[in-house]
């Protein structure tokens, strides 16, 4: 059975921003919209507030964010001293915000991520939960090429044993002890889908459509995208090299097969000229070491990354904290 919670959270809605100025002021006003009507409802607490990290920009995201600073008490800016990416980003933010917020949400700054499960999603917490799953019901907005990679991604990892909610990227809620769990884990490969499910706690899931990018570009181009499904399935599955194990062991055994061949056709006395097969056996097993190698070269690569413990983001300045309300809203 959840428990139903009658404390009012504080809410930190966290959104990574690279090069969006095009599309942040129509983004902030549209969650402002909807965290008032979450006051309003008394599902979270007046003094939520949005937390944009600005990861790197290179356009006016900046003097955007310091502009809203200052207009807006509910708005705080975490600027990152370089692009550290989509993943770092979040990393950083939940990282900044849990140090004010109860309960944190993650959501793309392109609207893509529709607002409207948000209350949805605070509903599930209140009602006990530490993680909330935003999941797309359906998948017909992207391509077919798109469509059908991510199908073909989640079989695979599935296959690999990498436990992942189908259809969910990073738009999530998680609680404070949730994040704190998370915050825990000192890998530099982040792959922040593929972490969360691990830390455990009791978690929901909500449905929703996914929407066009509001304005601006994608950052996520065909390249980044698919090192990153590459990424984050060596980062939490050492099958590949399993598989190789077993891939090794049935070469082996038609190796052995050939040489019982071959004796065999020695003895009856009719032996072939072995031309094609010396060719295919060379080619054959010239394919598999290659293989072999960039399989086993991904992990040492990873071994690499995490043996240096670099820090996943080093925020250069950060201003404009919402000050602390004394009200008591137990
Ligand atoms: N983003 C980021 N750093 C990056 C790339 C992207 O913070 O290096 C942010 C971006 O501003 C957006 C979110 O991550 O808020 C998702 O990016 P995008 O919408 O470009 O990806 P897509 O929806 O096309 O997969
Ligand atoms: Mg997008």
């Amino acid at each position: 059975m959840l428990l139903s919670r009658t404390r009012i959270p504080r809410l930190g809605l966290i959104l990574p921003a690279y090069n969006e100025e095009e599309v942040l002021p129509t983004t902030l006003d549209v969650l402002r919209k909807i965290k008032a009507e979450l006051i309003e409802q008394q599902m979270v607490r007046s003094d939520s507030f949005i937390l944009i990290v600005d990861d790197g920009s290179k356009d006016k995201t900046w003097s955007l964010i310091q502009q809203q600073e200052q207009q807006n008490r509910d708005v705080v800016g975490v600027k990152l001293s370089k692009n550290f990416g989509h993943q770092s980003a979040l990393l950083a933010g939940m990282t900044e915000s849990i140090k004010l917020a109860d309960i944190v949400i993650t959501l793309d700054a392109d609207m893509q991520d529709n607002p409207d499960v948000i209350s949805q999603m605070v509903q599930k917490y209140l009602n006990g939960n530490e993680i909330v799953y935003a999941v797309r019901s359906s998948r017909k907005t992207d391509t077919w090429f798109k469509r059908n990679s991510a199908m073909a991604f989640y079989r695979v990892a599935g296959w690999l044993g990498v436990k992942l909610v189908p259809n969910h990227a990073d738009f999530r809620l998680m609680s404070r002890v949730a994040v704190q769990a998370l915050l825990k884990m000192p890998e530099r490969n982040v792959f922040l889908r593929a972490m969360v499910p691990l830390v455990g706690f009791q978690s929901d899931k909500v449905y929703y459509e996914r929407g066009e990018r509001q304005a601006g570009k994608s950052k996520y181009p065909l390249k980044k995208m698919l090192s990153f499904a590459i990424d984050g399935i060596t980062s939490f599955s050492i099958q590949p090299i399993r598989l190789l194990l077993h891939l090794g062991i049935l070469v082996l055994g038609f190796a052995g097969v050939e040489i019982l061949y071959t004796l065999f056709e020695k003895l009856v006395g009719n032996p072939t000229a072995g031309w094609s097969s010396l060719m295919i056996s060379i080619w054959l097993l010239g394919g598999l070491n290659l293989i072999a190698l960039g399989v086993v070269g991904t992990y040492i690569g990873k071994i690499f990354t995490e043996v240096k413990q670099r820090p996943l983001f080093q925020i250069e300045r950060e201003d404009g904290y919402p000050t602390q309300t004394t009200t008591n809203h137990e």
